[in-house]
């Protein structure tokens, strides 16, 4: 576990920016999470770190796919929700081996909802996104120290 470091933001784009400092120093096999209560900002977290990798097509929640893939920036990029996974991987646990590895970065909105699917990922950061009233929110981003 490395430092955290808090930021409050008061709207979408000021969290947009957030993630983009911390998508400068990414590398592929990259994994972050982010956590928080619904409408905290997830997704807009990581928009703003796929646009600071060069991602110019729309990032949106996976609702219907596995995960949704963004392959036109800087590096591939994978974008996960284990929120709405959880029942498909129950019943194939390697249904995310495609998505985290050597060759892109890797994005998990509610990586806590399902065991440990991710065990063996390289995570750099964890991120919590939390409600502070109106359009603001704290932004909590805890690097981790690896290898
Ligand atoms: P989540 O993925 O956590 O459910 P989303 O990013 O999909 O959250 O949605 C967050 C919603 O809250 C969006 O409608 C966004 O415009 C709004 N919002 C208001 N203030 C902020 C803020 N400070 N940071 C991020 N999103 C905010
Ligand atoms: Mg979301």
């Amino acid at each position: 576990m490395g430092a955290a470091d808090r930021h409050e933001t008061a709207g979408p784009v000021q969290t947009e920016r957030i993630a983009a400092e911390l998508a400068q120093g990414l590398r592929p096999g990259d994994v972050v999470l982010i956590s928080g209560d619904l409408g905290t900002g997830k997704t807009t977290f990581v928009r703003g770190a796929c646009r600071a990798l060069g991602i110019t097509a729309a990032v949106t929640s996976p609702t219907f796919t596995i995960a949704r893939r963004y392959e036109d920036g800087r590096l591939p990029v994978s974008h996960l929700d284990l929120y709405r996974l959880s029942g498909a991987l129950d019943e194939d646990p390697a249904l995310l081996d495609d998505e985290i590895g050597p060759g892109r970065v890797t994005f998990v909105e509610w990586p806590e909802a399902h065991g440990d699917p991710l065990g063996g990922a390289r995570i750099v950061a964890r991120v919590l996104m939390e409600h502070r009233g109106a359009d603001l929110r704290a932004v909590t981003i805890e690097r981790v120290r690896c290898r």
